[in-house]
C-alpha cells in the first residue's frame, strides 16, 4: 500500500481532496498553483474565449424544443445544444482549457487516457491545433471495440498506446497513463476528462465547462425574461452536469436534477448510479460517493452509454447531493433508447445515448410542471457514435 498524503485542499464537505503518493502530490500542487494563476489571467481567458468561439463554435444555441414540449405536455423544454460543438460534445471545452494551460506551463506533451474514445478524440484534436505531442492510453479491449475513434485520433497525429495489463480496459489505461506521466512529468501534462480525480482537476474541469451554464442563463433570460424553474443533465463523472449547474447553484428558485444510468436495473454490476446508491469512499486519489461492496471493494459498473459507466463521481456533486441542493434520479438503458428515438423523430436531433438519459428524465419532469414554466436539458452530445448500438438494441420491456 502506497503512503497516502492528503494535500488538504479542494474539499467539498468531506469529499474531494488529493490522496496520492508524494511524487504526485507535488505535481498536483504545482498544477493547482498554475491553474489558479491562469484562471485570473485576462490574456488566458481571452485566448480561451477566442478558441471557444472560433474553433469549438460557441456559443451553442439554447433551442426551444416545441414538438418535444407538446409531447411532454407541461413546461417549455429548452435544449442546450452542446451536440453542435466541434466533434459533437461538451468535451472540447475542457480539452481546449487544459491544453492551453499546458502550453502556458511550458509543457510539450499531452498524455490522457480514454475508454470509449470520445475524450481521446477531443484531446487529439486540440493537441494537433496547439502543436503538442499527444499520447493516448487505451485498454487493448477498448481499442478493438472503438476502431473508428482510434483512426480519428491517429489521423490527428496522436500516438495511441494499448494498455495490456489486467482487464485491458479503462482502469488499466488510467494506471499506465499515470505511470507514463510520473516518468515524463518535466515536459508532460496529464489531461483528465471529467470533474473527477484529485484536486485541482474537479475544480478545473468545472471551471472550463461552466461556459455551458453561463451561456444558458443569458440565453434563457433573453428568450423568456426569467430564470428556468428546473435544469437537468446526465452524470458520468459529472462534467457536463456541473458545467450547466454551476451558474445556477446560487439561484435557489432553480431546481436541479442529476440523471444517472440505472442500466439493466439497480442491482450490483448492472448500473452506474453512483450518487443514488454510493457510499463515501476513495478512488483515483480523491473521496466521493462510490459504488462499493460490503468489503469496500469497488463494484463493477454497467451502462449502455460508454461515457456513463464509472464507479466514482464528481466530489462536488457528491456534496451537493448530500446537502440536498440537487435531486438525483435515474434512467435505464430502455428509457435512454426510447428517448433517443423520440428526440430523433420529434425534433430531427439524434442525441448521444448519454444525453438521452437526461432527455428521458427531463421530459418526465416537464410533464409534471406548469405550462408557464420552463426546463433546460443539457444535450451533452450528438448520437452519431451510438447509431449502431441503438440499431442492435432490443428493449427488454
Ligand atoms: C463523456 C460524455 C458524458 C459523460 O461525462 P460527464 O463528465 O459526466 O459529462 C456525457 N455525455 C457525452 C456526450 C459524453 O461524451
Amino acid at each position: 500500500m502506497k503512503k497516502l498524503i492528503n494535500a488538504g485542499k479542494g474539499f467539498f464537505g468531506e469529499f474531494g481532496g488529493c490522496f496520492l503518493p508524494d511524487e504526485l502530490v507535488m505535481l498536483m500542487e504545482d498544477l493547482s498553483y498554475e491553474f489558479g494563476k491562469a484562471s485570473e489571467d485576462e490574456d488566458f481567458i481571452r485566448e480561451l474565449d477566442y478558441y471557444f468561439k472560433n474553433y469549438a463554435g460557441r456559443p451553442s444555441p439554447l433551442y426551444f424544443a416545441q414538438n418535444l414540449t407538446e409531447k411532454a405536455g407541461g413546461a417549455a423544454i429548452f435544449l442546450k445544444r452542446e451536440d453542435l460543438n466541434h466533434l459533437g460534445a461538451h468535451k472540447i471545452n475542457n480539452a481546449l482549457g487544459q491544453v492551453l494551460l499546458a502550453k502556458k506551463m511550458g509543457k510539450r506533451k499531452i498524455v490522457a487516457e480514454t475508454g470509449a474514445g470520445q475524450h481521446g478524440v477531443a484531446v487529439s484534436a486540440v493537441s494537433a491545433l496547439m502543436g503538442m505531442e499527444c499520447i493516448i492510453f487505451m485498454g487493448e479491449i477498448d481499442r478493438k471495440r472503438q476502431e473508428l475513434n482510434v483512426f480519428r485520433m491517429e489521423s490527428m497525429g496522436a500516438k495511441v498506446v494499448s494498455a495490456c495489463s489486467g482487464q485491458k480496459t479503462l482502469k488499466e489505461a488510467v494506471d499506465e497513463a499515470i505511470g507514463y506521466y510520473i516518468e515524463n512529468c518535466n515536459d508532460t501534462y496529464y489531461l483528465l476528462g471529467s470533474a473527477v480525480g484529485p484536486h485541482p482537476y474537479p475544480s478545473m474541469v468545472k471551471f472550463f465547462q461552466s461556459v455551458i451554464g453561463r451561456e444558458a442563463k443569458q440565453q434563457i433570460l433573453k428568450q423568456r425574461g426569467r430564470l428556468p424553474e428546473h435544469i437537468t443533465a446526465c452524470v458520468g463523472g459529472g462534467s457536463n452536469a456541473l458545467g450547466l449547474f454551476a451558474e445556477f447553484l446560487e439561484n435557489e428558485s432553480v431546481q436541479i436534477t442529476a440523471v444517472e444510468p440505472s442500466g439493466r436495473g439497480l442491482t450490483p454490476g448492472n448500473h452506474a448510479a453512483t450518487l443514488t446508491l454510493g457510499s463515501a469512499g476513495f478512488i483515483h486519489g480523491y473521496k466521493c460517493l462510490l459504488l462499493q461492496d460490503d468489503k469496500g471493494d469497488i463494484s463493477d459498473v454497467y451502462s449502455i452509454s460508454p461515457g456513463l459507466d464509472y464507479p466514482g463521481v464528481s466530489p462536488e456533486l457528491s456534496e451537493l447531493t448530500r446537502i440536498g441542493r440537487i435531486n438525483v434520479t435515474t434512467a435505464s438503458d430502455d428509457d435512454a433508447v426510447r428517448a433517443f428515438r423520440l428526440l430523433s423523430k420529434t425534433e430531427g436531433i439524434i442525441p448521444a445515448l448519454e444525453s438521452s438519459h437526461a432527455i428521458y428524465a427531463g421530459m418526465k419532469i416537464a410533464s409534471q410542471m406548469k405550462k408557464t414554466e420552463s426546463i433546460i436539458i443539457n444535450l451533452s452530445g450528438r448520437g452519431d457514435k451510438d447509431v449502431q448500438t441503438v440499431m442492435n438494441y432490443s428493449e427488454t420491456a
